[in-house]
C-alpha cells in the first residue's frame, strides 16, 4: 500500500509504468518464451525475463525502464561471469551466408553497414544483430502519447559541433539528406528568453540545509543571485569573486605552463588551492561536470572542463581569465548547441535504417523521419539485403579455421532463450569494446587487455511527460541545475519543430522534461567511479527512480504549483549502464604515446573481424562512432584485397 507521501507524489497514479516492472512488460499476451531452460541443443540456461518481441510491439513507446532494461544484458553478463557456456548447448545454424555480419545496431554498426554497401554494392547481404529490442544503441527514441499529442524523447541528445566533423561523417550525413544548417530555423533559439525563462539552481535541504530554487542565473547580477542562495557569507563572496573578477590566478606563467598545471589539477582543487575559495563553494559545482564526464569536479581536470565548456551555460568560473575566453579555447566548440532532432540522434539511426529497409520506415526526408512510424516486423525480412535482428546478443565470434586463412566467420547469438548461429564472410564488431574479448577469446592477450581498459560511463537520461509547464513559467526557469539532488539537472525540452512535429510552445501544452543522473563515488579514479556507479544502476528499481523523480520535481517546482500526482503523465528512464565511451583522464591515466593508447591497440583488425564503436576512438560522440565504422570497413576492404 502506498504511504501518505507516496500518494502525494502520485506513486499510485496510472501512467505507462504501471504495466512495467523494471521496464519489462508483465502480464501481456504476446510474450517470447522465457529462457530458464537448460542444457539441450539451441537452449541457454541463464535467466532472462519475458520480453515482448519488437516485431509485435512498438519499442519506442515502451516507457518505464529503457536503455539497458532487463532482458537486454543477462546473456552478456553470463558470458562475462564464465557461466554461459557451462550449460549452453550447441548453437542451431540459421540463414544463408551473409557478406557481412555487424554486431551492434548503434550508430557505429549502422554506419558500418552503410559504408560496406557503398563499397560492395546495395545487394550485399548484411545482418545486423543487437541485444536491445530497438535499434540505435544510445541513439534510442522515446515516445509519449499525452492525449492526442505525441511527444518525443531521446537517448543520445544532439549532433554536436557538426562543422568540426570529418569529411567522412559529413559525407554520411549528406547521403542521408541531413542538412544541419536547417536547424537554425527549426530550433527556436529565442523562445524561452522571449518568455523570460532562464536558468536556475535548486539548492536541496540534504546538501544546503533547505530547499530553495533560485531563478535568474546569468540574468541578474551574480551578487544578487547568490545573495538568495542558502549559502554562507564566505561561499557567496567567493562565488561572486569567481564569476565576476578577471583575476589571473597563475599570472607570470606562459599559457603553456598554465595549461600544464591545470591539466594535472582537478577543478575542485583549483577552486580551493589556486583560487583560494572556501571549500563551502564545492557543493555548488560538484556535480556540474556529471552530464559530460559522468564524474564530479574532484575527478576532472580544470583544463578538461575549460576546453569542454558547458552547453547549459553555467560555466566553470575562474578559468577564462587565465587561459582566455571562449574564442581562445584549443578545442572550442564552434557551433551553437542547436542541432537536435526531437528524438535526438535516433533520427540519424532511423534514416540509416530507412536507407536499408525503406518499407520499414515511410518517407524520404530529414523532416518526415521525425514523425514516421517504424514497422518493426519488416526489419528482419528474408527478402531484404540488409536485415536487422533485435533482441539478439552475440556470444561468440569465431573464424572457421586459422584467422589468417579462414574464409568465414561464425557468429553465435542468443535470441529469446535460444542459442543460434549465423555465418558471414566478414564481421564488424560495433558493440562495446570491452565485450570483444568475451566474444573472441583467441585474440592476442595484449589486445584483450587493451580492449577492457576503458570503462564506459554509467548514466541515466530520464524523460518525464507532464500535462503542462505552467509551473516552469511561473518560476521563470526552463532549466535547473540541482547540484545535490538525485538528478543533477532538469530542463524543458529543446524548442525544435521539424516537419509535422511541432514543439509545445505554450505553457498550457504537454511537455517533456529531461533529467540526468550519473552515479559515481567521489574521491576515486574516474574508472573506479564508473565501475561503482554501474553497480548502482543495475541495482536500482524503476520504483525508486520514479519516486526520486516525483520527489525532486515536487520540491524543485513547488513554488510554481507543480503537483506530481496530477501533472506527471509518463516516465521513461534511459538507464545506460554502459554509456559514453571512455576518454582518457589526465588526472589518472598515463600519458600514452601516440599509437600506444589502449583503444588503438584494442581496435586492431583480426583476420576477417574488424572493430568499430565510439569506444574504438575513445571519444563519446556520434562522429567518432561513424569515423570508427568507416575505418573498420576500410580494414575489411584491404583484407579482401
Ligand atoms: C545518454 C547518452 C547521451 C549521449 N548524447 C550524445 C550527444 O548528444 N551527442 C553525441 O554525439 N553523442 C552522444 N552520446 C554518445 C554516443 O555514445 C555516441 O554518439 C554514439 O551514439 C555511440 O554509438 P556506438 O554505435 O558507438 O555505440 P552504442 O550506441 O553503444 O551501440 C552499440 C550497440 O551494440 C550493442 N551490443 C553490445 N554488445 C552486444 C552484443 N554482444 N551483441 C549484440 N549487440 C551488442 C549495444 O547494446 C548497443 O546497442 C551519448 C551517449 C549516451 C549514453
Amino acid at each position: 500500500m502506498p504511504n501518505a507521501r507516496d500518494r502525494e507524489l502520485g506513486m499510485d497514479r496510472p501512467i505507462t509504468r504501471r504495466d512495467f516492472l523494471n521496464g519489462v512488460a508483465i502480464g501481456l499476451g504476446s510474450m517470447a518464451a522465457s529462457s530458464i531452460l537448460t542444457g539441450c541443443v539451441g537452449r541457454t540456461s541463464f535467466e532472462v525475463p519475458n520480453v515482448p518481441d519488437p516485431a509485435e510491439n512498438y519499442p519506442p513507446a515502451a516507457g518505464g525502464m529503457r536503455g539497458s532494461p532487463a532482458g537486454s544484458f543477462e546473456a552478456a553478463h553470463a558470458l562475462r561471469d564464465g557461466t554461459f557456456w557451462q550449460t549452453a548447448g550447441s548453437p542451431v545454424h540459421t540463414d544463408d551466408t551473409y557478406d557481412l555480419i555487424v554486431v551492434g545496431a548503434g550508430i557505429s554498426g549502422l554506419a558500418a553497414a552503410h559504408f560496406f554497401r557503398k563499397q560492395a554494392g546495395a545487394s550485399a547481404r548484411i545482418l545486423i544483430l543487437d541485444n536491445h529490442d530497438d535499434f540505435g544503441g544510445h541513439a534510442m527514441r522515446k515516445e509519449f502519447q499525452v492525449g492526442k499529442r505525441r511527444l518525443l524523447g531521446y537517448g543520445a541528445q544532439s549532433i554536436e559541433s557538426p562543422s568540426r566533423y570529418s569529411p567522412v561523417v559529413k559525407g554520411l550525413l549528406a547521403d542521408l539528406g541531413v542538412e544541419t544548417q536547417k536547424f537554425y530555423s527549426y530550433f527556436d533559439q529565442n523562445l524561452y528568453s522571449s518568455m523570460k525563462l532562464g536558468s536556475g539552481i535548486f539548492f536541496d535541504r540534504e546538501t544546503f540545509g533547505e530547499d530553495r530554487l533560485v531563478a535568474g542565473f546569468g540574468a541578474i547580477p551574480h551578487e544578487q543571485f547568490f545573495a538568495r542562495a542558502p549559502l554562507s557569507e564566505a561561499a557567496r563572496r567567493d562565488l561572486v569573486r569567481l564569476y565576476t573578477s578577471k583575476v589571473d590566478y597563475l599570472a607570470g606563467r606562459t599559457r603553456e605552463q598554465k595549461r600544464a598545471i591545470l591539466d594535472k589539477i582537478s577543478y575542485a582543487d583549483f577552486l580551493t588551492k589556486i583560487a583560494k575559495c572556501t571549500p563551502e563553494v564545492l557543493p555548488v559545482f560538484q556535480t556540474r561536470s556529471h552530464d559530460l564526464f559522468g564524474v564530479g569536479i574532484d575527478a576532472v581536470s580544470a583544463l578538461a572542463l575549460y576546453e569542454a565548456g558547458d552547453d547549459y551555460g553555467y560555466g566553470y568560473p575562474g578559468l577564462d581569465a587565465m587561459l582566455g575566453a571562449a574564442g581562445s579555447r584549443g578545442t572550442e566548440k564552434t557551433d551553437p548547441y542547436i542541432f537536435h532532432f526531437p528524438d535526438g540522434n535516433a533520427s540519424i539511426a532511423r534514416l540509416l535504417v530507412r536507407s536499408f529497409v525503406p518499407d520499414a520506415i515511410p518517407g524520404h526526408t530529414m523532416e518526415d523521419i521525425v514523425t514516421a512510424q517504424a514497422d518493426y516486423s519488416r526489419l528482419d525480412g528474408q527478402q531484404s539485403p540488409v536485415r536487422i535482428r533485435l533482441s539478439s546478443t552475440a556470444v561468440r565470434v569465431r573464424h572457421d579455421g586459422d584467422p589468417a586463412s579462414a574464409r568465414q566467420v561464425d557468429v553465435s547469438y542468443v535470441r529469446h532463450g535460444k542459442l543460434l548461429r549465423v555465418r558471414g564472410r566478414q564481421c564488424v564488431l560495433a558493440c562495446y569494446n570491452s565485450m570483444v574479448p568475451y566474444l573472441c577469446p583467441e585474440l592476442p592477450a595484449a589486445q584483450k587487455e587493451a580492449l577492457v581498459y576503458g570503462v564506459k560511463t554509467p548514466l541515466i537520461y530520464s524523460h518525464v511527460a507532464i500535462r503542462n509547464w505552467t509551473s516552469f513559467q511561473k518560476l521563470g526557469v526552463f532549466q535547473v541545475a540541482a547540484p545535490g539532488s538525485y538528478h543533477v539537472y532538469a530542463a524543458l525540452d529543446f524548442p525544435v519543430s521539424i516537419g509535422e512535429y511541432k514543439f509545445p510552445s505554450h505553457p498550457q501544452e504537454p511537455m517533456v522534461v529531461f533529467m540526468v543522473r550519473t552515479p559515481c563515488q567521489p574521491g576515486l579514479s574516474e574508472r573506479e567511479q564508473h565501475r561503482i556507479g554501474r553497480v548502482e544502476l543495475y541495482d536500482v528499481s524503476f520504483e525508486t527512480l520514479e519516486r526520486n523523480i516525483r520527489d525532486q520535481l515536487a520540491r524543485m517546482l513547488a513554488g510554481g504549483g507543480f503537483d506530481p500526482g496530477a501533472d506527471i503523465v509518463g516516465i521513461t528512464v534511459g538507464r545506460w549502464a554502459h554509456g559514453y565511451a571512455y576518454g582518457y583522464n589526465s588526472l589518472f591515466d598515463p600519458d600514452f604515446a601516440e599509437g600506444q593508447q589502449p583503444h588503438v591497440i584494442g581496435r586492431k583488425p583480426f583476420g576477417r573481424i574488424a572493430i568499430a564503436n565510439s569506444d574504438a576512438g575513445a571519444v563519446a560522440y556520434m562522429d567518432a562512432a561513424i569515423d570508427q565504422a568507416y575505418r573498420a570497413v576500410q580494414e575489411l576492404a584491404q583484407y579482401r584485397g
